[in-house]
């Protein structure tokens, strides 16, 4: 057996200990240049590959290499980063992509009729261990639409990829089966807006016509339909008629059915029926595939140094993520500097900056008169009228909720109230959340601007 036929065959063992992807991004150009007395040397194409193969499957490997031979005793790893031989060599795939970012402009080219953005494809989606099961469930569909896994529901936190999936899908069905099929994509609120046009100038069989002829539909962030009862209406009987006629359907919501509180029964029940799947928070390693994914699209450089402090200062939120090597790149290219790993933190630190997390009492009252348009000084006096008691409800209901402050406390800083005014508001304020759609999106939009949303 020769080194390659050798390797091949360790690679085969490793690539069941290991995920698809990590398989894919790591060790598909690895190869084994040397086998001598014990020791065997394995090459990666590239510094970042080598230290992260090293430390991440160092055990596997050797175990593999020693299950085919047992005199190795040892495996050494180096950087050998030779185009010819294939090991980073580019697929026409990526070699299109590449290309393609000379067309900048494409970028945002959203085609009018499905409404989808060619920049978000599957190809570029990067997988890893919180999407994987989102990604497995979008290929099935993609193959066998309207069959498997219908209705498909996403849910997953801010920016954690929801919308590149979507319309990735969207994109891909689009390709694979060209005019044949309809695809469509929009956001609930885009679909909320079409139906509300359509009531008022008493077009709704329009809507109703060229919804029913779609093939896959995809509805994004559908947390925000529930509760506009016409909209969420139309939206059920769309939803039969397609689900009835074997027509795909694909929503992302930031929750699961159950807990999007003013969805009617009878459509969480249909979500119910068909596939969820959650995409959690990235962790460290997809963070990292998907930087270096970034940046190669972008056909800039940066240091495995510099990509780690990216990984490890953005937490969750990919978009961020995004944002913030963007800010990177750009500084990089105006001042035509390299990046150094203390620049990236101060660059990260000003970006992330967050409002503020010490909240105190007096900014959520501030806050809360700024959204609801009253000054402070309304929100706070023993005025009864009513475009005052609301936001002064929720005044209260913010102070318990966020700082955890006593009912005494709250009711003597708003207005010199006894306590029992505190407790009331209180109460009736997170009733009123899980039935008001309305309600619960102002109360969201507060919290995030004090630094509090998620
Ligand atoms: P969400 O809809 O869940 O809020 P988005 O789909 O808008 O999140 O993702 C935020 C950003 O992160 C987008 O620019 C998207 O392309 C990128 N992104 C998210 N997940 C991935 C992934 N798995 N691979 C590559 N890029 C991703
Ligand atoms: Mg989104």
């Amino acid at each position: 057996m020769n080194l390659q036929e050798f390797w091949k065959n360790a690679l085969a063992e490793i690539e069941l200990q290991i995920s698809h992807p990590n398989f894919a991004t790591w060790l598909k150009s690895s190869q084994l240049v040397e086998k001598n007395e014990g020791v065997a040397l394995v090459s990666l194409p590239n510094n970042f590959a080598k230290n992260w193969v090293e430390t991440k499957y160092h055990k596997i490997i050797l175990g593999a290499l020693r299950n085919l031979d047992e005199t190795v005793k040892k495996v050494e790893f180096t950087v050998i980063n030779n185009q010819s031989n294939g090991a980073i060599k580019k697929t026409p795939e990526n070699i299109a992509e590449n290309e393609s970012g000379q067309l900048v402009f494409s970028e945002f080219e959203v085609d009018p009729e499905t409404n989808l953005n060619p920049k978000y494809t599957l190809s570029s989606f990067v997988v890893g261990r919180s999407n994987e099961l989102a990604h497995a469930a979008a290929l099935a569909i993609i193959q066998e639409m309207g069959k498997k896994y219908n209705p498909f529901f996403v849910y997953g936190g801010v920016g954690v990829g929801k919308t590149h999936l979507l319309q990735g899908i969207g994109n891909e069905i689009k390709n694979k089966y060209q005019d044949k099929v309809k695809v469509k994509y929009v956001t609930s609120e885009k679909f909320l807006n079409e139906v509300v046009w359509a009531m008022r100038n008493k077009r709704m069989e329009t809507i109703k016509e060229k919804y029913r002829l779609i093939d896959a539909l995809i509805i994004d962030d559908i947390q925000f339909i529930g509760g506009k009862q016409r909209t969420e209406e139309e939206f059920f009987h769309t939803f039969n008629a397609l689900y009835q006629n074997n027509k795909q359907i694909i929503v992302s919501s930031d929750k699961p059915p159950r807990f999007i509180p003013t969805l009617q029964e009878r459509l969480r029940s249909r979500f119910e029926g068909g596939m969820i799947v959650d995409i959690g928070y990235p962790d460290y390693e997809l963070k990292i595939n998907i930087i270096k994914n970034m940046i190669e699209k972008k056909s800039s450089a940066l240091s495995d140094e510099v990509v780690v402090v990216i990984a490890s200062k953005v937490q969750k939120n990919l978009r961020e993520l995004e944002g913030v090597l963007n800010k990177i790149l750009f500084y990089k290219n105006t001042k035509k500097t390299e990046i150094s790993p203390k620049m990236a933190e101060q660059i990260i630190s000003e970006t992330l900056q967050k409002p503020t997390l010490n909240i105190n009492p007096n900014q959520i009252i501030k806050v809360v008169a700024e959204v609801f348009g009253v000054s402070l000084n309304d929100l706070v006096s023993r005025s009864r009228k009513k475009e005052l008691t609301h936001p002064r409800q929720i005044a209260m209901y913010l102070l318990r909720e966020v700082l955890s402050l006593s009912y005494p406390f709250i009711g003597e800083k708003i207005g010199k109230r006894d306590h029992t005014t505190a407790i009331y508001a209180y109460e009736k304020i997170s009733e009123n959340l899980n039935k008001n759609a309305e309600l619960n999106q102002k109360v969201l939009t507060i919290k995030e601007l004090l630094g509090k949303g998620d």
